[in-house]
């Protein structure tokens, strides 16, 4: 018997060109529905708290991929460097050098994705592009031998006018290849959700975030 959750599961992953890897996004969804996912096949899951990242992970099988997709605080990185398979939300120096410092500690490299400011909104997270730029060519980064600055991550504005989002994910792509010119370790563009993954895909995203399609509405 299939469940709702497999076969939203399903139903987008069959949209899904081969090169993109779906986050599912579990926040506030309890430890049954993640299992009815995770008994379908899928492995990859995100969350946006510290706690619950880490809760869900005591919990869960081991072999699933964990990614930390929201705000990260400096003190909060020790909990989640053991296991972590990659921090969309990196912002700035000091987090980077404190995620090296716990990498460190757990003898991992850490792969994390700079995130930009794409929407205008004032209340969202990120980097500018020059900053970002400045950020991944200074000594200080490449003195931090367990992370990788893998690529980068971004969510447009929250609004119905896909022009609008659409000129947001260009904007992020188009930094992302100017990076990756220079930073030939990039291979990750996290951009989408459930709202807006189809345009981010055909916008060039290889990795979307995508929550309430998936698990149904949260509260
Ligand atoms: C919650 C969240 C998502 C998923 O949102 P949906 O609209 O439920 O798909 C994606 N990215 C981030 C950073 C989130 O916090």
């Amino acid at each position: 018997m299939s469940s709702k959750i497999s076969r939203n599961l399903a139903q987008i992953k069959s949209q899904l060109p081969k090169h993109v890897k779906l986050v599912a996004v579990t926040k506030t969804k309890p430890i049954g529905d993640i299992l009815e996912a995770y008994n379908s096949g899928h492995k990859i899951f995100g969350e946006n708290k510290v706690q619950e990242l880490v809760e869900k992970h005591e919990q869960l099988p081991t072999d699933i991929e964990w990614h930390m997709i929201g705000h990260v605080q400096r003190n909060k990185v020790k909990y989640m460097a053991g296991f972590i398979s990659l921090i969309h939300g990196v912002d700035s120096l000091r987090l980077i050098e404190e995620i090296n410092k716990q990498a460190i500690k757990h003898n991992r490299v850490i792969d994390c994705l700079l995130q930009i400011k794409i929407a205008k909104e004032n209340s969202k997270f990120g980097m500018g592009k020059d900053e970002a730029k400045t950020l991944l060519q200074s000594k200080a980064y490449s003195e931090c031998s367990n992370v990788n600055i893998v690529g980068l991550m971004g969510m447009a504005t929250f609004t119905d006018n896909m022009d609008q989002v659409r000129s947001e994910f260009e904007y992020l792509r188009d930094c992302y290849l100017e990076f990756k010119k220079s930073h030939p370790i990039f291979n990750t563009l996290s951009m989408g959700m459930s709202g807006d993954y189809q345009l981010a895909l055909e916008c060039g995203s290889n990795m979307i975030r995508v929550g309430s399609s998936i698990f149904g509405a949260r509260n």
